[in-house]
C-alpha cells in the first residue's frame, strides 16, 4: 500500500464530460501484482523480485502458490544489512541468480523486478541485468523493470514489464497486426481465429507465450492495445516505428466489434468479410450480455480508481447494460488511448483522475450507489456500511475480453447482487 498527503482537487470541464484531477491519499496495490498473471502467460519466464519480506508475502498471497509447485517467481530478500549498506547487494544478487539458473534450466527469460526497497537503496537493476546478461545470454535473456508501489497502481507492473521488452525486440519491416497486452491463451486464440476468418493471418502478440516466440516489430506493425493501461508500452512501440490504432477496448459485444474493426480497417478488410467473420460470435455475445440487463439496468455504479480498466468498463455497463454512472474514478487517464472510450460515455459522466480517498469515500456515501467497484482494502469497510461492492482486481484476473467472455463480464457485475440477496434470505 502507498499513501500520499492531500494536495487537493482540480476540475476541468469539457464539452461532454467533467474530468476532475484528485491528489491525495491512495489505496492501491503495487505493480508486483502483475507477476501473478504474467508468470502464467510467459511460460518459460521467471520473475525475481528484488525486495523485502513484505514484497514476498504480497506475491505469495496474491498468487496462492501450492507448496509443492515450482513457482516461476521468487524474491531476493533485501535485509537490514543490505539496507544499512553493510553488504554488497550486487554480489548477493549475482549469487541468487546463478543458483536459480543452474537449478532451473527451463528458465529462458529472467526479469529482475524492482520494488520500493530496491528503489530506496538505489539499486541499479539495469546495470545488474546487463552484467548478468554477459554471463547468461543467449541461454537466458535477462531484463529488468520496476514493480514498486511508489506513485503507481497495480496494473502498471504489466506496462513496465512489456515496455522493458520492446527495445530488445528484433526489427522487421513485416506488415502485421500486433496485439499488445497480456491475454489468457484461450482469448488470444479466439482473436487469432476471428482475424484469420477475415483473411488476416499476420497477427502477433506481446507478450508471447515463450521467450523465443516474441514478435519482430517495425514500421510495418500496426498495434492494437488489448489493455488501456499500457501507456509506456505504447510509447515504446511507437518509438520503434509501430503505429498505434485508436479504438475502444474489447470489452462487451460493442467494444469487441469496434476493436476488431479498427484492426481490420487498418489492413483493408472490407465490411462484408468483417461481418461474415464476426456475425455469429457477435450475436452470441449480445445475447449473453442481454441476459444480465434485467438485473443491472437502471442501477448506478461508482468506480474507485484502481485497475485503470474503469473507463472502458463504465462504457460497457452504461451502453450495453443500461447502468447509470455515479462516478468513474481512474488512477490515470491516458487521454489518447481512451479517446474513443471517452467519446462513448454519456455526456454527463463525471470522470475523476487520481485519488483522494477520503473525499471520494464521502462522495460515494452521499451517492449511495447500487454497486461500488473498488480495491480490496475498501471493499470490506464499504460492505459493512451497507454498500454492495465488486473487487476491481477480479476484473483483471478473469478472462473478460472478447465476444465469448462478454456474458461472463456482465455476470461479474451481477454476482454481487445475487450474493447480497443470498445473505439477506
Ligand atoms: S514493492 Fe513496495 S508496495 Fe509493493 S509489496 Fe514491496 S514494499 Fe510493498
Amino acid at each position: 500500500m502507498s499513501a500520499m498527503p492531500d494536495r487537493g482537487c482540480t476540475e476541468q470541464a469539457t464539452a461532454v464530460k467533467l474530468v476532475r484531477s484528485a491528489r491525495g491519499q491512495r489505496e492501491v496495490f503495487c505493480g508486483l501484482t502483475g507477476i501473478v498473471w504474467l508468470h502464467r502467460k510467459i511460460q518459460d519466464a521467471f520473475f525475481l523480485v528484488v525486495g523485502s519480506r513484505t514484497c514476498a508475502h504480497l506475491i505469495q498471497s496474491a498468487a496462492g502458490v501450492m507448496i509443492f509447485a515450482e513457482p516461476r517467481f521468487g524474491t531476493a530478500i533485501i535485509d537490514e544489512r543490505d539496507l544499512a549498506g553493510l553488504a554488497d547487494v550486487n554480489d548477493e544478487l549475482d549469487r541468487v541468480v546463478e543458483q536459480l539458473l543452474s537449478r532451473r534450466p527451463e528458465i529462458k527469460l529472467l526479469f529482475l523486478v524492482g520494488s520500493c526497497p530496491s528503489e530506496v537503496i538505489k539499486l541499479d537493476l539495469g546495470r545488474a541485468a546487463a552484467r548478468l546478461s554477459r554471463s547468461f545470454e543467449p541461454r537466458v535473456r535477462i531484463r529488468h523493470y520496476s514493480g514498486s508501489g511508489i506513485e503507481t497502481t497495480f496494473t502498471q507492473g504489466e506496462d513496465a514489464c512489456l515496455a522493458s521488452l520492446v527495445p530488445t525486440l528484433v526489427t522487421s519491416e513485416r506488415r502485421q497486426l500486433l496485439i499488445a497486452g497480456s491475454l489468457p491463451d484461450i482469448v488470444e486464440d479466439q482473436f487469432r481465429r476471428l482475424f484469420a476468418a477475415m483473411g488476416l493471418d499476420a497477427v502477433a502478440f506481446l507478450p508471447a507465450r515463450r521467450a523465443n516466440e516474441f514478435p519482430e516489430i517495425g514500421p510495418g506493425t500496426d498495434v492494437l492495445l488489448a489493455q488501456p493501461f499500457l501507456a509506456d508500452t505504447g510509447r515504446a512501440l511507437t518509438e520503434r516505428g509501430c503505429r498505434l490504432l485508436t479504438a475502444p477496448f474489447p470489452f462487451g459485444a460493442e467494444g469487441t466489434t469496434a476493436w476488431l474493426k479498427a484492426g481490420a480497417s487498418a489492413f483493408g478488410i472490407g465490411e462484408a468479410a468483417f461481418d461474415d467473420a464476426t456475425r455469429d460470435a457477435r450475436s452470441r455475445a449480445e445475447a449473453s450480455v442481454a441476459r444480465y440487463a434485467p438485473e443491472l439496468s437502471g442501477k448506478r455504479v461508482f468506480f474507485f480508481p484502481d485497475s485503470q480498466l474503469e473507463v472502458p468498463l463504465a462504457r460497457f455497463l452504461s451502453r450495453e447494460l443500461g447502468m447509470g454512472l455515479a462516478e468513474v474514478g481512474t488512477p490515470f487517464l491516458h487521454r489518447s488511448h481512451l479517446a474513443a472510450e471517452l467519446e462513448m460515455l454519456p455526456a454527463d459522466t463525471v470522470v475523476v483522475e487520481g485519488q483522494d480517498v477520503e473525499a471520494q469515500l464521502d462522495r460515494c456515501r452521499a451517492e449511495k450507489p447500487d454497486l461500488t467497484v473498488c480495491g480490496l482494502g475498501l471493499a470490506n469497510p464499504l460492505e459493512a456500511e451497507g454498500l454492495t461492492t465488486k473487487w476491481s482486481i477480479e476484473l483483471v484476473f478473469s478472462p473478460v475480453h472478447g465476444y465469448e467472455q462478454a456474458g461472463d463480464l456482465a455476470e461479474l457485475f451481477a454476482r454481487p447482487f445475487v450474493r447480497r440477496l443470498r445473505l439477506a434470505v
